[in-house]
């Protein structure tokens, strides 16, 4: 099943498959991170900066702000939503429950 992930608008918005599916301005709440010294950033998004996909996750680096300290940069690679296998229907995570950002080190996900 073949997915298009692209950056829309100066990256204010995620699109999945030519369909608006992730805005920015939202908060997501960041664990185990090294975007900022506190230990659960809550992240404003302000621009996706990159996307991509690790098959069934569409993922993405953010460029924000932290709101509790003010720091601001980009994220490391959060995943922002799922393709259903069966479906081909995208379905984004919740923002306000925990995320952890990871450096992508793999190429392709071996399960
Ligand atoms: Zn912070």
């Amino acid at each position: 099943m073949v997915v298009s992930v692209h950056q829309l608008d100066d990256g204010a918005w995620l699109s999945v498959n030519d369909s608006r599916s992730v805005p920015v301005s939202q908060l997501w709440l960041l664990a185990r991170h090294d975007f900022c010294g506190c230990e659960q950033a809550d992240f404003l998004a302000e621009g996706f900066v990159e996307v991509g996909v690790d098959w069934p996750d569409i993922e993405g680096r953010i460029a924000g702000q932290c709101v509790v300290c003010g720091a601001s940069g980009v994220t490391d690679w959060l995943t922002l939503g799922r393709v259903s296998r069966e479906t081909g229907e995208f379905r984004q995570v919740v923002p306000s429950s925990v995320h952890v950002p990871e450096r992508r080190t793999r190429l392709a996900n071996p399960e």
